[in-house]
């Protein structure tokens, strides 16, 4: 059993017998009952800790023993979130941020100085990209954007600084995959950290660590809640990264994690693994069925025999391509593609137009518009999003109503001028 190093030992799942399954860890890892015996993990809503009398508070505050004193550092709810994560994605240890994109700030501001270097790739999340490219430059850390799939690009990207490799697969919105194992490989003899964000994938269907990654990065605003409610990010990486690296950088910056957001999400991942495998196989026939409508140009879906990276795919993700569909709407021009485009998003009466992912509810959205929107047309080009691509992040209604739902649009598109 795993747990965090910096969680107090009083708190740790004592009575949990050892070598517990994975599904049995999603519904059972968490601190331990309080004296009440509470069933549903309770939610500690508090931002200070009573001490039991000055010595002991000043053996805490300067870390010789481990025990709550200030939300700013962790809470016992915000433990078990990190504990059922770091279980779920077979980590020593894991830390809960605000949101994904303050897990991504966090850990490259634990990791980087200037004059470091990182590679990652063109595909990835738009933020990440700013994030990394831009805003980090300002103080010195340089970047290489290599194309997603090629470990050529990446192998020779590598530079004597080179500190940090950042991958994200399958990748936002166009599900690309790239080889961890081969990732992690490369990083290894460059001594350099190799990261994943398993935002898509999540470790129901994929854990990165187990393939030789350092740090695996998530979004729990995204399936790990599941169901839409609330922003969230975590760490997953060795108890001394976390402890010697992370641990610090947050206690001093403030990016944690809500009590009440880390108890939501602690309750999402007991349904986790068999969300993805539902949302998963509707995704599928999805992809399948968009694939034979003549109004369609491109469909892409990892779990397609038809996507580049199928077979590596299929053998990195457990045989599932997870539940992020995307495809191009035919058009003859940039401006046709994004008018056909939106026409099948206004003509929805089912699904959401809304800029969210790892929902129950299904929501589709236009990433040249939205997530890629304030990328230059240079890099959105290079990413390969362009104005008819439309990301559908399947949720769980009926397949039947989902299709019906999607032809309102692309069976009348010829009506638009
Ligand atoms: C949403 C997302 C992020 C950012 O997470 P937030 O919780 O929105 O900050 C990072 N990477 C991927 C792949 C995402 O989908």
């Amino acid at each position: 059993m795993s747990a965090n190093d910096h969680s107090p030992p009083s708190t740790r799942p004592g009575q949990l017998p050892e070598g517990l399954r994975l599904q049995t860890l999603a519904v059972r890892a968490a601190v331990e009952r309080s004296q009440y015996g509470e069933n549903s993990e309770a939610l500690y809503l508090t931002s200070g800790f009573v001490q039991p009398d000055g010595a002991t508070s000043a053996r805490r505050f300067a870390g010789e023993e481990d025990g709550y004193t200030y939300g700013r550092s962790s809470n016992p709810t915000v433990t078990s979130m990190e504990m059922r994560l770091a279980a779920l994605e077979g980590s020593e240890a894991a830390l809960a941020t605000s949101s994904g994109m303050s897990a991504i700030m966090l850990m490259c501001f634990a990791l980087l100085k200037s004059g470091d270097h990182v590679i990652f790739s063109q595909s990835m999340f738009g933020s990440t990209i700013k994030l990394i490219g831009s805003e980090f430059a300002r103080f010195g850390v340089e970047s290489s954007i290599v194309p997603q799939t090629d470990l050529d690009a990446w192998r020779s990207a590598i530079r004597p600084n080179t500190r940090l490799l950042f991958a994200e697969t399958p990748t936002n919105p166009l599900g690309e995959v790239c080889d961890i194992a081969a990732l992690a490989e490369m990083s290894r003899q460059a001594g350099a950290w190799l990261a994943v964000d398993n935002c898509f994938a999540t470790p129901a269907l994929q854990r990165p660590m187990d393939m030789g990654a350092d740090i695996v990065m998530h979004s729990g605003t995204k399936y790990l809640d599941g169901q839409g409610r609330v922003m969230a990010g975590a760490l997953c990486a060795s108890a001394q990264l976390i402890k010697e690296k992370f641990l610090p950088v947050q206690k001093n910056s403030g990016m944690v994690l809500a009590p009440f957001n880390a108890w939501v999400v602690l309750k999402g991942l007991e349904t986790l693994d068999l969300r993805m495998r539902a949302q998963s196989a509707l995704a599928l026939e999805v992809a399948a069925w968009l694939e034979t409508h003549p109004a369609v140009a491109r469909v892409y879906f990892p779990g397609l025999a038809s996507h580049p990276q199928h077979a590596l795919a299929m053998r990195q993700m457990g045989g599932l391509g997870g539940a992020v569909v995307s495809f191009d709407v035919k058009a003859a021009s940039p401006e046709q593609a994004r008018a056909r485009a939106f026409h099948v998003l206004d003509s929805l009466q089912v699904l959401s137009l809304c800029t969210n992912l790892g929902d129950t509810k299904t929501l589709l959205t236009h990433p040249a518009s939205t997530s890629h929107g304030k990328l230059s047309e240079a890099q959105r080009q290079a990413a390969g999003i362009g104005q008819g691509l439309i990301r559908v992040a399947v949720g769980l209604e009926h397949i039947d109503d989902m299709k019906a739902d999607l032809l309102r649009g692309l069976d009348t598109l010829e009506k638009l001028t």
